[in-house]
């Protein structure tokens, strides 16, 4: 590993303009990405140190890219930051080394096979390929939402296990639907 390629200063934080509004973007990194940590993005909006921000966490889906119709999460993701828009206030994080529940690229697209071969669930399909339902933590997660310094008490849309990873890190979650 050359010297040069490993990055030793966080990278400003700068905006990024979506059709839902301009959003602050930041890159975090758990532990160097070049010695196995994991990449993360968070699209911010508003002050944060505010109670009950509206967080939502989610996962790099390249098959939301392709507007795919066997997975929702292309659209929870638009309503997420839809909704974060309309209340000038929120962050969204996007593990970008999260696909597949955190199982990988490869072992998502294995998982599609075996759901199409058996017609079955991807819960099913993942058992099938002996792999676990869910590796994601939201450590990660959590810990990047402290570095915002967002207040403890925030509006999580999302599912029962991401609130409950939250609750486990100090926060102080009321899970709406988004
Ligand atoms: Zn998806």
């Amino acid at each position: 590993m050359s010297l040069a390629s490993v990055r030793l200063e966080p990278i400003p934080s700068t905006t990024l303009a979506t059709e839902f509004g301009t959003f602050v973007l930041q890159y975090h990194s758990a532990g160097y990405r070049q010695l196995g940590g994991k990449g993360y993005i968070s699209l911010s909006m508003g002050d944060l140190q505010k109670d009950a921000s509206l967080v939502r966490l989610q996962s790099a889906c390249a098959f939301a890219a392709f507007r795919s119709l066997e997975c929702d999460c292309g659209t929870q993701l638009q309503r997420a930051l839809s909704s974060i828009a309309e209340e000038q206030r929120g962050v969204l994080i996007y593990g970008l080394d999260d696909e597949g529940r955190g199982a990988g690229i490869e072992a998502k697209v294995a998982g599609m096979y075996v759901e199409h071969a058996l017609r079955c669930s991807s819960d099913e399909a993942y058992q099938q390929l002996g792999l676990e339902r869910d590796y994601r933590t939201f450590k990660d997660e959590a810990a990047i939402l402290k570095r915002l310094k967002i207040a403890t008490h925030i509006r999580l849309i999302g599912s029962e296990d991401k609130c409950r990873a939250l609750e486990d890190a100090g926060f102080m979650v009321e899970r709406i639907h988004g």
